[in-house]
C-alpha cells in the first residue's frame, strides 16, 4: 500500500464522520495527489489560484476543489467556473468580485470567512466585529451569488496546545452565535485534534498526508 493511502486511512480512522477532511495538495506533483484520489479521496485544496487551476486541468473532473489561501480579486475569474468553496474571504470587495463572477457563470459558491485569532501579525482575515459588521452589512445581504456558510481560521503557529485550543475555543464560541453558519473550517496537520475536540467540522490536512513539503 502507498505512504499515501496509509497515511490517508489512518487520518480517516481517526476523526468523526460529522468531519469533512479537505486533503491539501499545494507544492505536491499530481502523481502523488493521485494516490489520494485513488484511495477515495475526493476533496482537495489549494493555497494558490494558479496551482489549484493547473492541478484541476490533470485530475479527474469529480473532485471538489476548495481554495484555501489568500485570493486577490483579480485571480477571481479563473476559478468562479469550478470552484467548489473559498475559504478564505477576507473582504466584502472580494465577496463582492466573487458574486460578480458567479452570477456570469450563474453558480452559487459557497464561503467562509476567515477569521483572525493567531496572535501573528502577518495571517490575513477579519477580526470577530469586522465579521459581524460584514454578515449585518446591507451590501452583504444584496449579494445573491455567494453563500456564507461557515467560517475559517489559523491558530498560532506554537508549539503550546493550550495556546491553540484557546484560540479555538473563542472562534467557536463567536462561531455558535452566528445564525445559519454549519461549517467550522479549522485544524491542520498539527493540531487537527485539538480542532476537532474544539468543534471543527472541516480540517485542512497536507503533510500529515502527503509527507514533508518541499517548496523549491
Ligand atoms: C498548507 C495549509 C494547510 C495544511 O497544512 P499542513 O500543515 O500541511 O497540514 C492548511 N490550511 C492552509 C490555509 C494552508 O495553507
Amino acid at each position: 500500500m502507498s505512504s499515501v493511502k496509509k497515511n490517508l486511512e489512518e487520518i480517516k480512522g481517526n476523526i468523526p464522520s460529522h468531519v469533512t477532511l479537505v486533503a491539501v495538495s499545494k507544492t505536491y506533483p499530481t502523481e502523488v495527489v493521485m494516490e489520494a484520489y485513488n484511495a477515495g479521496q475526493r476533496v482537495f485544496g489549494e493555497n494558490k489560484v494558479q496551482e489549484l487551476c493547473e492541478k484541476r486541468d490533470q485530475m479527474p473532473d469529480d473532485v471538489e476543489w476548495h481554495l484555501i489561501g489568500h485570493l486577490q480579486t483579480n485571480k477571481v475569474k479563473y476559478i468562479a467556473p469550478f470552484v467548489s468553496m473559498i475559504h478564505s474571504i477576507d473582504s466584502l470587495k472580494l465577496l463582492q468580485e466573487v458574486n460578480k463572477y458567479a452570477h456570469r457563470y450563474d453558480r452559487v459558491i459557497n464561503c467562509l470567512l476567515q477569521i483572525h485569532i493567531a496572535q501573528e501579525e502577518t495571517k490575513f482575515g477579519l477580526s470577530f466585529e469586522e465579521c459581524t459588521d460584514l454578515l449585518k452589512s446591507e451590501e452583504f445581504k444584496a449579494l445573491k451569488n455567494i453563500r456564507i456558510v461557515g467560517l475559517m481560521s489559523m491558530a498560532s503557529n506554537t508549539d503550546d496546545p493550550n495556546q491553540i485550543r484557546k484560540e479555538f475555543k473563542s472562534l467557536k464560541q463567536f462561531y455558535d452565535k452566528q445564525p445559519s453558519l454549519y461549517i467550522l473550517s479549522i485544524g491542520m496537520s498539527s493540531d487537527y485534534k485539538i480542532a476537532i475536540e474544539e468543534g471543527s467540522t472541516m480540517i485542512r490536512v497536507g503533510s500529515s498526508i502527503f509527507g514533508k513539503r518541499n517548496y523549491a
